[in-house]
């Protein structure tokens, strides 16, 4: 499915706030208080072209809440990037820090842009002009933005060098994703896709599956989806169809091998942006059918790692009766109306903001360590990052299982709670 414009993930972001503000009866004040973001800003960022002509691009950043910690959130660049994206975006990081239990709020920022057709000047130009307009709104003890969709850590260091060129020394806490060896972190790259196995791997247990007796279908084969499935395959698993966006044709693929996808293979003739070259791919053995393919495949496990509003109503019934389990690495990937059907028929959700939270979780080791100014090795990030991991996973779990709600909503009722709790004790509501 590609983007539908009638779609509003803000909508969605309040509608899934909603329903959780009345399970838990949140009072009226902090319930107006976290329907919006606390601050937003719009702007223009006017850039020389390499032909010599001028293009003005819109950015935006929106700061959710920030009563936990210093916003946080990534910078998408694409061309279909709304207001609206941001806001749901940067509201659904507020409740991704408050499950990770981490000491961060929610923010997000973008950029109306295709890096597919800039050159790196461009997009270096496009990096400093947003940090520019910026400068005193973002920052290691205001406001901490990271890497997303189309964003890479080459992008996060722009921004830094720009941003200590305005301020006249070095914050490197100021932004996360950055290069290793430049204030990044091991481990950031691998912490998203590993985080959502770590989930999975305890949902496995919980509902007594072994994965290596697994398989699984997944949308996407960016940074997430990569990584995600190096680490299901470790564990055994199987992966039978991945997708991609194919940018030539403006529309999706879905690569299928029913013995099982090859990563490293795929990763070959994958380009810097997850896109899958379809003629190689056949060459090599893949099945390539329609992109909406990935989600009607007889497997155990869905993993939606793409973008927002994939899972619909459109779409829902399509899923095989035999999968058990949806991993939630993109955020925002299934509607209200899908999901309701979801949870009808009883297959395990691990929530976006619980699945994905690995990547936040590993940018607040990187601010930890940039500190201290004192990094740690590969291993020790990870066994940090699993331990956080499993300990949201099994917090909300708990909750799903006493209250007897569907995880989602057990998701909302914690995150809510603690960033509700925060603004209280402040004295803001
Ligand atoms: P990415 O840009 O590295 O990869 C995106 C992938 O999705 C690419 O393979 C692209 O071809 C594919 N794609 C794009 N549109 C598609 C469509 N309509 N159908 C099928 N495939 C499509 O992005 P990423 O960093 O892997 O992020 C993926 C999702 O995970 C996003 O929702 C993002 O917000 C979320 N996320 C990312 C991180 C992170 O650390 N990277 C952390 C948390 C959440």
């Amino acid at each position: 499915m590609g983007h539908d414009a009638s779609f509003n993930p803000f909508e969605m972001a309040r509608q899934q706030f909603d329903k959780t503000a009345d399970l838990i009866g949140l009072d009226d004040g902090t319930r107006s208080l976290l329907r919006s973001p606390l601050r937003e800003f719009h702007f223009s960022i006017p850039v020389r072209m390499d032909d010599g002509t001028v293009q003005v691009f819109q950015g935006f950043r929106v700061q959710h809440n920030d009563a936990r910690g210093p916003g946080k959130g990534g910078i998408r660049f694409h061309p279909q990037e709304t207001i609206d994206t941001v806001r749901a975006l940067s509201m659904w990081m507020t409740w991704k820090c408050a499950v990770a239990d981490i000491p961060l709020g929610g923010g997000k920022g973008g950029v109306i842009c295709d890096p597919h057709n800039l050159s790196a000047r461009e997009q270096e130009a496009i990096c400093r002009g947003w940090v520019r307009q910026l400068a005193r709104n973002v920052g290691p003890v205001a406001d901490v933005p990271a890497p997303d969709v189309m964003t890479n850590p080459q992008h996060m260091l722009w921004m830094l060098d720009e941003y200590e060129a305005i301020h006249g020394g070095h914050y490197p806490g100021m932004i996360t994703g950055k290069p290793v060896g430049m204030g990044g972190s091991l481990g950031r790259t691998e912490a998203t896709g590993y985080g959502v196995i770590y989930c999975l791997r305890e949902a496995l247990r919980e509902l007594d599956m072994n994965a290596a007796d697994t398989t699984m279908s997944v949308q996407g084969f960016g940074n997430v989806a990569q990584y995600a499935i190096e680490l299901y395959n470790e564990m055994g698993g199987k992966v039978v169809c991945v997708s991609s966006w194919d940018q030539e044709e403006q529309t999706t693929y879905a690569f299928h091998r029913a013995n099982g996808v090859d990563r490293d293979e795929l990763l070959g003739i994958t380009d810097r942006f997850g896109g899958i070259d379809k003629a190689k791919a056949k060459e090599a053995g893949y099945d390539v059918l329609p992109g909406d393919d990935w989600i009607k495949q007889d497997v155990d496990i869905l993993l939606p790692a793409a973008l927002e509003n994939q899972i619909t109503e459109k779409n829902v019934n399509l899923i095989a009766e035999r999968v058990k389990i949806i991993a939630e690495g993109a955020n925002g990937p299934t509607t209200p109306e899908a999901d309701a059907v979801i949870e009808k028929r009883g297959i395990f959700m691990i929530p976006d903001f619980l699945a994905n939270a690995g990547g936040v979780t590993c940018s607040y080791f990187e601010q930890v360590q940039c500190n201290m100014n004192y990094f740690w090795e590969r291993e020790e990030v990870l066994t940090k990052l699993d331990q956080k991991m499993t300990a949201a996973y099994l917090s909300i779990s708990e909750m799903a299982q006493r209250q007897k709600v569907y995880m989602r909503d057990a998701a909302y009722v914690v995150a809510i709670n603690r960033v509700a709790a925060a603004c209280r004790d402040r004295g803001w509501v």
